[in-house]
Parts: C-alpha cells; structure tokens; sequence
C-alpha cells in the first residue's frame, strides 16, 4: 500500500452505509496501488481515477453523505448530481469517455481532456476496479499455459519469454513468466517503473545491460531454472539488437502502453524527460516518432515469429499502430484473446475479482479455503488459486483475482456473503470483473478480433450489459470507451457489487452476476461459438436460438 494513498480498513464507517463505504475504499485503492496517483493516474499511460482533485474530494463528500436510495451520477470522472431512486437501484452509474464516432481519435480527446471536459477511466481505473498488476497476472499465466500446452508439451522450464513494458499492466508478465516456470526478460524505459515492480517481488533481478541480461537468461534456460529477469532499455532498440545477435526466444510479446503514441509509448532515441516535454510541445512529432519506433519492434517480432517464436499481441494495439505505418503484415502476430482465451470467453470464463474491505488479508485466505474446498475439479481454479497464495503478494486491499465463469461466480459470491453474514469474515467483501469480459467488451482489435460472425465492431453488446446491470441491482455499473490512443477503438462496461452480509446484498449478487455472465454466454452462442450454444443449454440460459 502506497503510505501517501492509504485505504482504511477495519469496521468503522465514514459512510451511511457499507455500499458507500465499499466503493469509497475503492477509490481510495485503485490510488493507492496506481502507477502516479499525485495526477490521478492509476494505469495505461492515462487511465485516471476521477477528472480532478476537485472532482475526486466531490466524490469521496458526496459517498460519505449519499442515502441508500440515492444515484451518483459520474461523467467522465467528474460527479454530476445525485439523483433520488431506490435502494434497489445502482449507487453510481458511470459514462466515462464516450465520444461520438466521426469524433472519437486521439488529437480530439486531448483537445477535450487540455480543456478538462473529458478523461480516460482506463476501464477499471475510473471505474474503481483496478487492484495493481495482480489484476492481469492470471490471464498472463493462462495464456503462457495455453502456449506450454500447444507448443512446448506443457512446459516452460527452460524457455525463453521475452517482453517489454513493466507498468501497472505489463509488470504482471515476469511473475506470471517465472510462475509458469520460464526464463522471462521484460524490458522497460522507465526505472521507477522497473524498482516498482522489483520491490513487491515480480521481478529477481535487475540486468545492469543487456550482454548481462541475455546471459543471465541463458544461464537460466540451460539450467531448466524459472527466472525474471528486467532490463532498463528501449524496447524499439533491445528487440532488434536481440534478433541482430540471432537470438530467438521462445515466446515473445510486448506490453508498453503502446496503445498510446503521446502518453504511453517512449520512442526510441529520447530520454523521457524528453518526452514528457514534447507531450505538449509538440505532439505531432512524437506520435510520428513513437509509431517509427513500433514499426521498429514489430518488425523485430515479426523476424522472431519468422524464425519460429511463438509471437502474440497482448492487447495494446502495438500491431495496428505498426501497420497504420507501413508494416502489412504486422497482423501475421495474432492477438492473445483470439488465439488463447476465446473458449473460455464463449463459456462466460473470465476474469473475477473480489477485494477485502476489512483490509484483512486472512478473509482473502478464507474465501481460497471455499474455493479450493467447493471447486475442487475446476482444474484453472484450483492451480491457480494455490500458485496466487504462494506466489502473488498482495497490494494495497487484500484481493484475488481467479477465472470463473457462470453460476460459479454467483454461488462464490453468495457464499462470501454469508460468511460476512455470520462474522466468518472480518468485513464486506467488494465483487468486480475486469471489462475483458465475455458480455462487457467490444475491441475489434483486442477483445473481438475475428469473431465467428464477423460482429468483431457491434458496441451493443457492452450497452446491453451495462442496461441488464442497472436492470439486476448492481451496486455500480459503467459504460465506458476509449481515450487517447484507444479512442474509437472500444467500448466496454463495468459492474462492481458489494457483498455485506444482508439478504438484500444477496439478491443484488444473484441477480447481476447471474445476468452479467448469461449475457456474456448469449453474446458467443449468438456468433455462433459450440462452446456458448453447449453452455447456454448446459446451464438453462435462455438464449433464443433464431434460424
Ligand atoms: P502503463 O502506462 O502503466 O505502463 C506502460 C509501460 O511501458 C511503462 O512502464 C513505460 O515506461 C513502458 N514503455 C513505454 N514505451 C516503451 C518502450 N519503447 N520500451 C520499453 N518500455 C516502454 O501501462 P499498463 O497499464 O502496463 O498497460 C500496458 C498496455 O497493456 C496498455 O496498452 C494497456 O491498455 C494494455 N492492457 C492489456 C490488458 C490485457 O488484458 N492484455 C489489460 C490491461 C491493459
């Protein structure tokens, strides 16, 4: 926990009640554990928080004396009004950075943002969600996995991940490397960035320069010895220097804020300071640098996939922003959710998360032992939640976050309930999903790449989701799209519930779990994916299979 943005845990209620409470501590997390929190900035090179300080002490006034009954309305980060509903409806609802179509590129939303009328919630940053690297790591892990499994006979001893970009997303990779038993080298510009992620354990050791990182790793990968292994450096000029040396790893990927030309990719032959200037000095300059720069490293990783690395996108746009500068063929690098994860997506799986508001991290352990006792052939589950205990430490709240799919995230939630019900747990527990969800995302270059359908750029999807939330008694719900480098490029919504131990709490977590994952179900039987169809029959979802 950052000791400037701490998070009051323990009983006592600034709130008029615990739903308040819950989504106040929330706020106060995603800042705490967050990559610059002194600019609101939680993760993604620009995902923020709230709109300004003066539109963050609004909201923590505004939560402390709301009623139950009563709807905050959020635009963008910034409190708008409350509203007088009933204590059955959500008690935030959230619009944030939707701009209209013709209207939604990057120079347009940085106009808005220098005229403060706009900011990018960074999906679950702005939605209150965000629970530091931790929150990607297992959907890194599955994909390393997936990968062992289809290409390595299931195991990484004694291979060779090379990726880049440790911030608050990105600095997941090396735990998630070394916990499926790699050699993994992350390469990052920043070095706050990299002791960040060095002091809470992801990484082992820092490689003064790259002949000593690349034999570190090969000391590694002979001796079969998972490792993590961070290097301070451009990736634009590091991935070609490897391939140049006829290096080539085994699986190789990039997590830079790429998605973002101005605000989150640094190009090569500039020092950040640099950078920082030219972001208002002069941003056409940079964004023509920064997408020079990833036409550099994609070219690398396309030479690495032509020699025989196993070569994913991992969801920041890195390929698009390549071929929008001249590479062809950069989409010859598949994107990780098309090529690993759409079976679970079809089947609703996705990622979960429940955040202990107690600030205890013995109730996190206690709802494990549940998991692991109610769960125990869910093989992902299970594997997961043992190697978590063992090897993610917590930031921040106490939380956890684990592949469940539908029914499963319902019963777990409901259970967690009545043990905050009976005083098994030493507080409220706060449920959320990432907005890669199954029902909650369009990104035609991410999330629905390649659909069955071809329905890869439909944003009714996440729409509906958002309305069957607010409809099914979600404590908060957020329709949000991107901003800076992602605007136009997605949509997506978000839902967060808390569990505080009343029959009320437990209707509200039946109906919207339920409902947020059966929707996610239908959304896959409707573009024909076997694995929806099954499920939807399977679990009794009543989706309307038209001719
Ligand atoms: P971040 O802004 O916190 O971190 C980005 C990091 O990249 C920084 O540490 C920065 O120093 C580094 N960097 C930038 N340019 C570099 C370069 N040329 N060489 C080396 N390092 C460089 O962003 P984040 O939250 O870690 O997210 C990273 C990307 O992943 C974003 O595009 C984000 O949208 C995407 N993302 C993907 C998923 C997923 O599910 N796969 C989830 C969340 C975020």
């Amino acid at each position: 926990m950052n000791p400037r943005f701490p998070v009051p845990g323990g009983p006592t209620l600034r709130c008029k009640g615990w739903r308040q409470e819950a989504l106040l501590r929330l706020m106060e997390n995603v800042l705490s554990v967050g990559e610059n929190p002194d600019q609101l900035i939680v993760y993604a090179a620009l995902g923020k928080a709230a709109r300004s300080w003066a539109a963050h002490d609004a909201i923590v006034e505004t939560l402390k004396t709301m009623e139950e009954d009563e709807t905050l309305i959020i635009q963008s980060g910034k409190p708008i009004g409350v509203l007088k509903t009933h204590a059955a409806a959500p008690l935030v609802i959230m619009a944030n950075c939707n701009i209209v179509g013709q209207w939604a590129k990057a120079e347009y939303f940085y106009d808005l943002q220098e005229k403060g009328l706009i900011c990018w919630g960074g999906l679950t940053a702005g939605a209150w969600q965000y629970i530091g690297s931790q929150g990607v790591i297992q959907g890194t892990y599955e994909i390393f996995s997936r990968i062992a499994e289809k290409h390595f006979d299931g195991d990484l001893h004694g291979r060779f991940i090379l990726t880049a970009g440790l911030g608050g997303m990105g600095g997941s990779q090396p735990l998630a490397g070394r916990m499926a038993n790699a050699a993994i080298l992350g390469v990052d510009i920043d070095p706050e960035r990299v002791a960040k992620r060095k002091a809470i354990g992801y990484i082992d050791t820092v490689a003064p320069d790259l002949d000593s990182a690349l034999a570190m790793i090969d000391a590694a990968v002979k001796a079969r010895k998972p490792a993590s292994i961070a290097l301070v450096g451009n990736a634009a000029d590091i991935y070609p220097e490897i391939a140049r040396r006829g290096i080539v790893p085994d699986i190789v990927t990039d997590q830079t804020a790429a998605h973002d030309l101005v605000y989150g990719y640094v190009p090569a032959g500039f020092t950040l300071e640099e950078v920082r200037a030219m972001r208002t000095s002069d941003t056409a300059r940079l964004m023509a640098e920064s997408r020079k720069s990833i036409v550099t490293q994609v070219r690398a990783m396309l030479e690495f996939q032509q020699k025989g690395a196993v070569v994913f996108d991992n969801g920041n746009l890195i390929r698009t922003h390549a071929r929008d500068g001249g590479v062809e063929n950069a989409f010859d690098i598949p994107i990780f959710t098309e090529a690993w994860l759409r079976p679970l997506f079809s089947r609703a799986i996705g990622p979960f998360r429940w955040m202990a508001l107690s600030g205890d991290p013995e109730d996190i352990r206690k709802i494990d032992d549940l998991v692991l006792r109610d769960y125990p052939d869910n093989r992902i589950v299970t594997n997961w939640i043992r190697l978590a205990r063992e090897n993610v430490p917590f930031e921040g709240l106490p939380a956890r976050i684990a592949w469940l799919g539908h029914g499963v995230r319902t019963e777990v939630a409901r259970a967690v309930n009545r043990m905050v019900a009976s005083g098994e747990l030493k507080g409220p527990v706060a449920f959320s999903r990432d907005h890669l969800d199954a029902g909650a995302m369009a990104h035609p270059n991410i999330m629905t790449e390649n659909m069955k359908d071809g329905s890869d750029a439909i944003a009714d999807w996440p729409l509906l989701n958002a309305m069957t939330l607010c409809s099914s008694m979600a404590d908060l719900v957020v329709i949000h799209s991107g901003g800076g480098g992602y605007a136009g490029y997605m949509t997506s919504s978000g839902v967060t519930l808390v569990a505080d131990g009343t029959p009320e709490a437990d209707l509200r977590l039946k109906n919207a779990l339920t409902n947020d994952t059966s929707l996610g179900v239908m959304r896959y039987a409707d573009a024909g994916y076997e694995e929806a169809l099954e499920e939807a029959e399977l679990k009794g979802i009543r989706h309307l299979k038209l001719a």
